[in-house]
């Protein structure tokens, strides 16, 4: 239990609206989760040394989705596999990230999280949109990971579970991380929630 003047929920996408299920009665907490799905597609592009860059260093932004330069473990893993002869430092890889709909949700200690119809389209053309540059590379044969995503947010939204202030329908109860973003921004998300994190303390 947690007592103060005012409390401040941010556990993050997943963990806030599993926080806050004993105490709000919201239909909307714990839906609208998206997770900024991406992967990574790649090939040998011999000593490119990507795995010693700065990750993601630059991006280039088309309508719906992101690509940028990644090198991933588990790219190398899988041409490994079929070419013992590479070294991490002959991965080239590209991340084609959407900005997925909020489609899942959090219930419990379960998490559900599809691929809806949208978010299939938008990663086929960034898929092939990454192949084409790495085929103009000079990257023969194209690899690609499994879907992931790391930016979990939207089950405390705000208008919906929170309002404009980031405070709940319960007085001084707040929620101030990822969870109340309306929609995925499709981007890295850091700077809008240290952004939001002083937004809330000047509200305060
Ligand atoms: C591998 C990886 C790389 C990433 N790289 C980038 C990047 O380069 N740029 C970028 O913008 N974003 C990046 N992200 C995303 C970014 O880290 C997250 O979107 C961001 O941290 C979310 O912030 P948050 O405050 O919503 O939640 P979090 O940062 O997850 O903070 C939630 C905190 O609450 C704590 N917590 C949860 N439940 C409880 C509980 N019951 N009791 C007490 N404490 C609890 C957790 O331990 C955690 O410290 C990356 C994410 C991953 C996984």
């Amino acid at each position: 239990m947690f007592q103060g003047e005012r409390v401040i929920v941010c556990g993050g996408g997943i963990n806030s609206p599993r926080i806050l299920s004993t105490i709000l009665d919201n239909e909307h907490l714990g839906r609208n989760l998206f997770v900024d799905i991406f992967l990574t597609v790649g090939g040998v592009l011999e000593n490119c040394n990507l795995d010693r860059s700065v990750p993601m260093a630059l991006y280039r932004r088309y309508d719906g989705f992101l690509l940028s330069p990644h090198y991933t473990f588990h790219l190398y893993r899988s041409i490994k596999r079929e070419r013992r002869d590479v070294g991490s430092g002959d991965i080239y890889g590209i991340m084609v990230k959407i900005g997925d709909e909020g489609k899942g949700f959090v219930k419990g200690n379960r998490v559900y999280k599809g691929v809806s119809e949208r978010d299939e389209k938008l990663l086929s053309r960034g898929i092939e949109e990454a192949s084409k540059i790495l085929g103009d590379m000079g990257v023969e044969r194209i690899y690609r990971t499994v879907l992931r995503g790391s930016h979990p947010g939207g089950t405390c939204a705000m208008g919906k579970v929170v309002d404009k202030n980031f405070e709940t329908e319960v007085e001084n109860l707040y929620v101030c991380d990822a969870s109340v973003f309306p929609e995925s921004p499709g981007l890295p998300p850091i700077l809008g929630i240290v952004a939001m994190g002083k937004k809330l303390g000047s509200i305060l």
